[in-house]
C-alpha cells in the first residue's frame, strides 16, 4: 500500500492537514467525523493513510484507533493499532457506542455481575426483579410488602 502513495499523493495528503499543538486535524472531506482521502480512486480513512505512511501496512483485520479520541486527527503518535474488539471496547469506554449496556434495571437495581441473569434468548435480566416477580406470583399478591427486620 505504501508503495501506492506517490510523493504527489503524500503532498496532497498533508495539504489537507492543519497541525495544532495537540492534534493534526484533517480539513478535507470528512465522513462520520473521519477524514477521507482518495488515493488511486480509492477512498481511504485519512488516519489510516497517516498510519501507513508512518509505520507501513496495517495488518489484516486490525484497525487504527485514536488515543486522543478525535476522529479527524491524523497525527501518527496519536494513533495506535488494535483489533476490531479493541475498537468496540474503546468506543464503549469513551461512551460512543450506540448500544450502551444498561447499568441499572428499570427499577433502579444495580446490574452488576452478581445481579444479572440471562434469559434463554440471551437478554440480560435483573435477578432482584426476577425474584420479586417469582415471589409475587407464588403469593398471588400484586406488591410484595416490605419485610420488617
Ligand atoms: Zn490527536
Ligand atoms: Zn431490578
Amino acid at each position: 500500500m505504501s508503495s501506492l502513495l506517490t510523493e504527489r499523493a503524500v503532498n496532497r495528503f498533508w495539504s489537507n492537514v492543519r497541525k495544532t499543538d495537540s492534534c493534526w486535524l484533517w480539513e478535507g472531506y470528512r465522513n462520520y467525523g473521519y477524514g477521507v482521502f482518495s488515493v488511486n480512486r480509492r477512498l481511504m480513512r485519512a488516519h489510516r493513510v497517516s498510519w501507513i505512511m508512518a509505520h507501513g501496512e496495517i495488518p489484516k483485520g486490525l484497525c487504527v484507533l485514536h488515543h486522543c479520541d478525535v476522529p479527524a486527527c491524523v497525527r501518527p503518535d496519536h494513533l495506535f493499532i488494535g483489533s476490531q474488539a479493541d475498537n468496540v471496547l474503546d468506543c464503549i469506554k469513551k461512551g460512543r457506542h450506540r448500544q450502551r449496556i444498561p447499568t441499572h434495571c428499570k427499577n433502579g437495581h444495580l446490574l452488576d455481575s452478581d445481579n444479572v441473569c440471562y434469559r434463554k434468548n440471551g437478554w440480560r435480566r435483573c435477578r432482584k426483579c426476577r425474584n420479586l416477580d417469582r415471589a409475587r406470583s407464588r403469593k398471588r399478591i400484586t406488591i410484595a410488602p416490605p419485610r420488617a427486620r
